[in-house]
């Protein structure tokens, strides 16, 4: 199979690195130039572990090549996958579509002969029809189809998530597109994973389904621990005793600062809008996302409580900003919310991250950026774990403790026990959803 890919960033660097080592000829396209060229001399723009080896290897192989040249690569594809941006529009929470409607007509001129034209972005239910309405209208000659492909895959783990899904979810409207898709990822077949083919309203349903599901598992969780540390009960028991539940199952019970990430936001947000667009309120989800805001504020106010009600001339050390391990994406991080309130209240920040420097230089103004978090701590009034990087799990906390000014420990993902920041020395400490002391 011949496949153009549309849009290099997370969802489609990573969907064309793994089709071409299924054994498919992708070229990958961006409009961004300056993206293009660090493909081409072998760079990854964005931190996936393990896509630097995979796209090396694919590149040497002859199957895999990078362009601007979005003409250039639609010609003679038997698929081409719209895998561009999504955002949420400025104003109005709608998914913003500019990107995709565009990435369409552009497609439709480029057409030389059949192709499946499949849109993997996350776009709202009736997009894909007008991506063939844009696509007909730029080609009223050309023969196509429209599919429906939502990813699921997760950033940190996106090629094992690729690789091994727990299912793939097709729409489609001919036999002839039904055919074309099943060739692209026949190779999964060997491991027998299950395929759901539906029609186009559907997969494109599905996919806000699911985000604005697991938005709402988090939320929950998240709720359930706030009531934890009004009644002295504790989370993490909780979430066990609940987990092994199997019509609960215990993935998306860990109780944080909240969401982010670049889908969970936007996705419910558009799910909100496109609920109030057809008069059937989705008010569940607008709930959950009304509550992960106050999860965030509330982490706020749970910091300030430790800093004794004020940040000011606070000396205060937080390790992890980027919205979860093993990625460099900084969209709606819960970061972006608490610490800019800590620079705001007069604190010194210092910022530790493996990977979210990059981005996060521009994000949050007015931090100090450190290597080390024990470097970092050195004279800290308050250390806040933000981000359970693996870095940041096995910490010797004795020595961090005894190396702050005042050691004070906010440990936002309950990585660590009451217990140990006690032994270590820490004088106060908080939890998410379990008593501190
Ligand atoms: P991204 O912003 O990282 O990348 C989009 C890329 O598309 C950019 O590099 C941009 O330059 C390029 N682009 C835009 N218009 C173009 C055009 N006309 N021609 C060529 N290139 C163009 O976005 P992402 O995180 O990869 O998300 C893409 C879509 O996948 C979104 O709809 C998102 O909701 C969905 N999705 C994302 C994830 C995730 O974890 N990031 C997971 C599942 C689904």
């Amino acid at each position: 199979m011949r496949i153009a890919m549309i849009g290099t960033g997370y969802v489609g660097l990573v969907s064309g690195v793994c089709f071409s080592d299924f054994g498919h000829d992708v070229v990958c396209v961006d409009k961004s130039e300056g993206k293009i060229a660090r493909l081409e001399r072998g760079e990854i723009p964005i931190y996936e572990p393990g896509l630097d080896l995979l796209l090396t290897r694919n590149v040497e192989a002859g199957r895999l090549s990078f362009t601007t040249d979005l003409t250039g690569a639609v010609d003679g594809a038997d698929a081409v996958f719209i895998a561009v941006g999504t955002p949420t529009r400025r104003g109005d929470g709608h998914a913003d579509l500019t990107y995709v409607m565009a990435a369409a007509e552009e497609i439709g001129r480029a057409l030389t002969g059949y192709a499946v034209i499949v849109t993997k972005s996350t776009v709202p239910v009736g997009t894909n029809r007008k991506v063939r309405e844009a696509v007909a209208a730029a080609a009223p000659e050309a023969e196509f189809d429209v599919a429906s492909n939502p990813e699921f895959l997760r950033e940190g783990a996106a090629i094992d998530d690729f690789m091994r899904p727990d299912r793939v979810v097709v729409g489609v409207e001919t036999p002839r597109a039904a055919e074309v898709m099943e060739a692209i990822y026949r190779p999964l077949y060997l491991r027998d994973f299950p395929i759901v083919t539906t029609n186009l309203e559907s997969a494109e349903m599905i996919k806000y389904a699911a985000n604005a599901f697991l938005a709402t598992k988090i939320t929950f969780i998240n709720e359930i621990a706030a009531l934890c540390e009004r009644v002295g009960a504790d989370i993490k028991q909780v979430s066990k005793g609940i987990g092994m539940d199997g019509r609960i199952g215990n993935k998306f019970l860990h109780a944080g600062p909240g969401y982010g990430g670049s889908c969970f936001p936007k996705d419910t947000s558009a799910l909100a809008r496109i609920g109030q667009d057809h008069a059937m309120p989705m008010r569940i989800t607008e709930t959950v996302m009304q509550v992960n805001e106050g999860t965030k504020a509330r982490m706020v106010e749970k910091l300030r409580d430790l800093c004794d009600g004020s940040f000011n001339g606070r000396t205060v050390a937080v390790l992890g900003v980027t919205f979860k391990p093993n990625t460099d994406d900084m969209r709606e991080a819960p970061s972006l919310t608490i610490v800019p309130a800590l620079v705001g209240g007069g604190a010194r920040v210092r910022v530790v991250d493996p990977q979210g420097r990059r981005e996060g230089e521009a994000l949050l103004p007015g931090v100090a950026w450190h290597d080390d978090p024990y470097e970092a701590a050195q004279d800290a009034d308050l250390l806040v774990v933000l981000t359970e990087w693996n870095e940041f799990r096995a910490l010797d906390l004795g020595r961090i403790a005894s190396a702050m000014a005042t050691p004070r420990l906010a440990d936002l993902r309950n990585v660590y026990s009451p217990e140990d920041a006690a032994s270590a020395g820490f004088r106060s400490a908080t939890f998410v959803g379990r008593a501190g002391f």
